[in-house]
Protein backbone atom coordinates (compact mmCIF):
# COMPACT_ATOMS: atom_id res chain seq x y z
CA UNK A 1 0.00 0.00 0.00
CA UNK A 2 3.29 2.48 1.11
CA UNK A 3 4.30 1.69 -2.68
CA UNK A 4 0.77 2.32 -4.04
CA UNK A 5 0.64 5.24 -2.54
CA UNK A 6 3.79 7.20 -3.69
CA UNK A 7 2.81 5.72 -6.95
CA UNK A 8 0.12 7.52 -7.35
CA UNK A 9 1.06 10.68 -5.61
CA UNK A 10 4.02 10.45 -8.33
CA UNK A 11 1.30 9.98 -10.93
CA UNK A 12 -0.70 13.15 -10.04
CA UNK A 13 2.19 15.09 -9.81
CA UNK A 14 2.90 14.66 -13.07
CA UNK A 15 -0.36 15.21 -14.55
CA UNK A 16 -0.49 17.89 -12.34
CA UNK A 17 2.51 19.28 -14.57
CA UNK A 18 0.99 18.28 -17.93
CA UNK A 19 -1.90 20.62 -17.00
CA UNK A 20 0.38 23.50 -16.64
CA UNK A 21 2.52 22.97 -19.61
CA UNK A 22 -0.84 22.62 -21.59
CA UNK A 23 -2.46 25.77 -20.16
CA UNK A 24 0.87 27.66 -21.16
CA UNK A 25 0.96 26.64 -24.57
CA UNK A 26 -2.96 27.18 -25.03
CA UNK A 27 -2.54 30.25 -23.32
CA UNK A 28 0.60 31.43 -25.85
CA UNK A 29 -1.84 30.37 -28.68
CA UNK A 30 -4.60 32.18 -27.75
CA UNK A 31 -6.73 29.16 -27.09
CA UNK A 32 -8.74 28.13 -24.23
CA UNK A 33 -6.99 25.31 -22.19
CA UNK A 34 -10.49 23.52 -22.01
CA UNK A 35 -10.15 22.64 -25.80
CA UNK A 36 -7.48 20.00 -25.02
CA UNK A 37 -7.86 16.40 -24.12
CA UNK A 38 -5.43 14.13 -22.07
CA UNK A 39 -5.81 10.97 -23.11
CA UNK A 40 -3.34 8.57 -21.13
CA UNK A 41 -1.89 6.40 -23.39
CA UNK A 42 -2.18 3.06 -20.59
CA UNK A 43 -0.15 0.60 -23.01
CA UNK A 44 1.20 -2.32 -21.55
CA UNK A 45 -0.15 -0.96 -17.81
CA UNK A 46 -1.81 -3.20 -15.46
CA UNK A 47 -5.35 -3.00 -15.18
CA UNK A 48 -4.50 -2.47 -11.35
CA UNK A 49 -2.54 0.80 -13.42
CA UNK A 50 -5.34 1.94 -15.03
CA UNK A 51 -7.88 1.79 -12.54
CA UNK A 52 -5.97 3.40 -10.51
CA UNK A 53 -4.57 6.55 -13.17
CA UNK A 54 -8.40 6.80 -13.41
CA UNK A 55 -8.73 8.73 -10.04
CA UNK A 56 -6.16 11.38 -11.65
CA UNK A 57 -7.07 14.55 -13.56
CA UNK A 58 -7.54 12.81 -17.12
CA UNK A 59 -10.12 12.96 -19.70
CA UNK A 60 -10.04 9.60 -21.01
CA UNK A 61 -7.72 6.78 -22.38
CA UNK A 62 -5.79 5.48 -25.46
CA UNK A 63 -5.56 1.43 -25.98
CA UNK A 64 -3.36 0.10 -28.31
CA UNK A 65 -4.06 -3.15 -28.46
CA UNK A 66 -7.20 -4.90 -28.74
CA UNK A 67 -6.55 -6.86 -26.19
CA UNK A 68 -5.79 -4.61 -23.61
CA UNK A 69 -8.58 -2.54 -24.40
CA UNK A 70 -11.20 -5.71 -23.34
CA UNK A 71 -9.15 -7.46 -20.25
CA UNK A 72 -9.50 -3.25 -19.17
CA UNK A 73 -12.67 -2.81 -20.06
CA UNK A 74 -13.58 -6.77 -17.83
CA UNK A 75 -11.63 -5.11 -15.30
CA UNK A 76 -13.97 -2.07 -15.29
CA UNK A 77 -10.43 -0.41 -15.00
CA UNK A 78 -11.51 3.18 -17.04
CA UNK A 79 -14.10 3.72 -13.80
CA UNK A 80 -16.49 5.14 -16.44
CA UNK A 81 -14.23 7.54 -18.18
CA UNK A 82 -14.31 7.14 -22.07
CA UNK A 83 -11.86 5.42 -23.82
CA UNK A 84 -10.61 5.80 -27.24
CA UNK A 85 -8.78 2.88 -29.83
CA UNK A 86 -5.24 4.38 -30.94
CA UNK A 87 -3.15 2.10 -32.14
CA UNK A 88 -3.19 -0.15 -35.67
CA UNK A 89 -6.18 -2.30 -36.08
CA UNK A 90 -6.91 -5.36 -38.36
CA UNK A 91 -10.22 -5.30 -39.91
CA UNK A 92 -10.76 -9.06 -38.49
CA UNK A 93 -9.95 -7.29 -34.92
CA UNK A 94 -12.79 -4.15 -35.26
CA UNK A 95 -15.55 -6.30 -33.78
CA UNK A 96 -14.43 -5.92 -30.38
CA UNK A 97 -13.48 -2.08 -30.44
CA UNK A 98 -16.03 -0.85 -32.41
CA UNK A 99 -19.13 0.28 -29.97
CA UNK A 100 -16.66 -0.01 -26.82
CA UNK A 101 -14.21 2.52 -28.28
CA UNK A 102 -15.81 6.30 -28.31
CA UNK A 103 -13.20 7.19 -31.18
CA UNK A 104 -11.01 5.05 -32.97
CA UNK A 105 -8.17 7.06 -34.02
CA UNK A 106 -6.49 5.26 -36.53
CA UNK A 107 -8.64 4.61 -39.93
CA UNK A 108 -6.58 4.52 -43.19
CA UNK A 109 -8.08 2.73 -45.53
CA UNK A 110 -11.63 1.73 -47.03
CA UNK A 111 -11.09 -1.85 -46.19
CA UNK A 112 -10.58 -0.71 -42.46
CA UNK A 113 -13.87 1.71 -43.04
CA UNK A 114 -16.02 -0.83 -44.06
CA UNK A 115 -15.18 -3.31 -41.58
CA UNK A 116 -16.36 -0.85 -38.92
CA UNK A 117 -19.28 0.28 -40.90
CA UNK A 118 -20.67 -3.05 -40.75
CA UNK A 119 -20.19 -4.14 -37.07
CA UNK A 120 -21.48 -0.51 -36.38
CA UNK A 121 -24.49 -1.30 -38.59
CA UNK A 122 -25.23 -4.37 -37.15
CA UNK A 123 -24.91 -2.80 -33.84
CA UNK A 124 -26.80 -0.45 -34.95
CA UNK A 125 -25.09 2.23 -33.58
CA UNK A 126 -22.78 5.66 -35.24
CA UNK A 127 -18.83 5.12 -34.79
CA UNK A 128 -17.17 8.16 -34.10
CA UNK A 129 -13.42 7.66 -36.34
CA UNK A 130 -10.16 9.91 -37.01
CA UNK A 131 -8.09 9.37 -40.24
CA UNK A 132 -4.12 8.56 -39.05
CA UNK A 133 -2.60 10.16 -41.85
CA UNK A 134 1.46 9.27 -42.55
CA UNK A 135 2.58 12.68 -43.07
CA UNK A 136 6.05 12.10 -44.06
CA UNK A 137 5.37 8.86 -45.96
CA UNK A 138 7.10 6.45 -43.59
CA UNK A 139 7.09 2.69 -45.50
CA UNK A 140 7.00 1.43 -41.87
CA UNK A 141 4.11 3.23 -40.33
CA UNK A 142 0.73 3.33 -40.57
CA UNK A 143 -1.36 5.75 -42.09
CA UNK A 144 -2.55 7.43 -45.04
CA UNK A 145 -1.13 9.76 -47.84
CA UNK A 146 -1.86 13.39 -47.60
CA UNK A 147 -3.01 12.26 -50.92
CA UNK A 148 -5.23 9.73 -50.04
CA UNK A 149 -7.24 11.46 -47.61
CA UNK A 150 -9.80 12.83 -50.26
CA UNK A 151 -10.37 9.55 -51.51
CA UNK A 152 -11.31 8.17 -47.89
CA UNK A 153 -13.53 11.41 -47.06
CA UNK A 154 -15.60 10.46 -50.22
CA UNK A 155 -15.86 6.98 -49.01
CA UNK A 156 -17.80 8.17 -45.70
CA UNK A 157 -20.97 8.51 -48.31
CA UNK A 158 -21.01 4.84 -48.58
CA UNK A 159 -20.76 4.35 -44.65
CA UNK A 160 -23.93 5.66 -43.26
CA UNK A 161 -22.52 4.65 -39.62
CA UNK A 162 -19.35 6.37 -39.67
CA UNK A 163 -18.59 9.58 -38.85
CA UNK A 164 -15.42 11.27 -39.11
CA UNK A 165 -14.43 13.47 -36.11
CA UNK A 166 -10.45 14.85 -37.56
CA UNK A 167 -7.10 13.58 -38.23
CA UNK A 168 -4.54 11.91 -36.42
CA UNK A 169 -0.67 11.84 -36.81
CA UNK A 170 2.72 10.64 -35.13
CA UNK A 171 5.65 12.01 -36.79
CA UNK A 172 8.87 10.65 -36.65
CA UNK A 173 10.40 9.91 -33.97
CA UNK A 174 13.69 11.31 -34.86
CA UNK A 175 12.53 14.43 -35.75
CA UNK A 176 13.60 17.66 -34.41
CA UNK A 177 11.17 19.80 -31.94
CA UNK A 178 10.96 22.45 -34.77
CA UNK A 179 10.28 19.68 -37.64
CA UNK A 180 7.88 17.98 -35.21
CA UNK A 181 5.96 21.26 -34.76
CA UNK A 182 5.68 21.86 -38.87
CA UNK A 183 3.89 18.25 -39.04
CA UNK A 184 1.72 19.04 -36.10
CA UNK A 185 1.13 22.54 -38.29
CA UNK A 186 0.70 20.66 -41.41
CA UNK A 187 -1.99 18.11 -39.63
CA UNK A 188 -4.19 21.08 -38.55
CA UNK A 189 -3.76 23.04 -41.94
CA UNK A 190 -5.08 19.49 -43.76
CA UNK A 191 -7.94 19.39 -41.72
CA UNK A 192 -8.89 22.91 -41.87
CA UNK A 193 -8.41 22.39 -45.74
CA UNK A 194 -11.02 18.76 -45.27
CA UNK A 195 -13.23 20.92 -43.31
CA UNK A 196 -14.72 22.21 -46.90
CA UNK A 197 -16.24 18.73 -47.09
CA UNK A 198 -18.01 19.02 -43.38
CA UNK A 199 -21.33 17.23 -43.88
CA UNK A 200 -23.22 14.82 -41.25
CA UNK A 201 -20.77 12.35 -41.76
CA UNK A 202 -17.63 14.35 -41.18
CA UNK A 203 -17.93 16.64 -37.96
CA UNK A 204 -14.26 17.49 -38.41
CA UNK A 205 -13.42 19.43 -35.14
CA UNK A 206 -10.69 16.78 -33.75
CA UNK A 207 -6.78 17.01 -34.15
CA UNK A 208 -5.23 14.04 -32.14
CA UNK A 209 -1.79 14.59 -31.78
CA UNK A 210 1.46 15.39 -29.80
CA UNK A 211 3.23 12.59 -27.38
CA UNK A 212 5.21 12.98 -24.19
CA UNK A 213 7.33 14.65 -26.00
CA UNK A 214 5.86 16.74 -28.38
CA UNK A 215 2.23 18.02 -26.49
CA UNK A 216 3.26 21.27 -25.88
CA UNK A 217 4.01 22.00 -29.69
CA UNK A 218 0.76 20.25 -30.40
CA UNK A 219 -1.40 22.52 -28.43
CA UNK A 220 0.25 25.44 -29.92
CA UNK A 221 -0.57 24.27 -33.40
CA UNK A 222 -4.15 23.24 -32.34
CA UNK A 223 -4.50 19.71 -30.88
CA UNK A 224 -7.67 19.25 -28.94
CA UNK A 225 -6.60 15.79 -28.06
CA UNK A 226 -2.67 14.97 -27.41
CA UNK A 227 -1.72 10.79 -26.37
CA UNK A 228 0.70 10.83 -23.22
CA UNK A 229 1.63 7.81 -22.21
CA UNK A 230 5.60 8.02 -20.39
CA UNK A 231 4.84 11.23 -19.28
CA UNK A 232 2.18 9.55 -17.07
CA UNK A 233 2.99 6.61 -16.42
CA UNK A 234 7.06 6.67 -16.64
CA UNK A 235 8.81 4.29 -19.05
CA UNK A 236 7.21 1.29 -20.56
CA UNK A 237 8.91 -2.37 -20.76
CA UNK A 238 6.63 -3.27 -23.07
C1 LIG B 1 2.29 4.96 -26.94
C2 LIG B 1 1.54 5.93 -27.76
C3 LIG B 1 1.42 7.28 -27.37
C4 LIG B 1 2.11 7.83 -26.16
O1 LIG B 1 3.49 7.85 -26.33
P1 LIG B 1 4.44 8.36 -25.14
O2 LIG B 1 5.71 8.69 -25.85
O3 LIG B 1 4.56 7.25 -24.19
O4 LIG B 1 3.80 9.57 -24.56
C5 LIG B 1 0.65 8.11 -28.16
N1 LIG B 1 0.04 7.67 -29.28
C6 LIG B 1 0.13 6.39 -29.68
C7 LIG B 1 -0.58 5.98 -30.92
C8 LIG B 1 0.89 5.49 -28.95
O5 LIG B 1 0.98 4.23 -29.37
Amino acid sequence: MMALSADFEQMADRVAEIRRKIAKAAAAAGRDPAEVFLCAACKAQTSGTVRFSAALDIDLFGENRMQELREHLKEDAFAGKPCHFIGQLQTNKVRHVVGKAALIHSVDCRRLMDAIQTEASGQKIRQDILFEINLERENSKAGVSEDGLDALLEHTDDCPNLRVRGLMAIPPADYTEDETRRCFARLRELLERAGARRNDRAVLDTLSMGMSGSYEAAVMEGATIVRIGRGIYGERNG
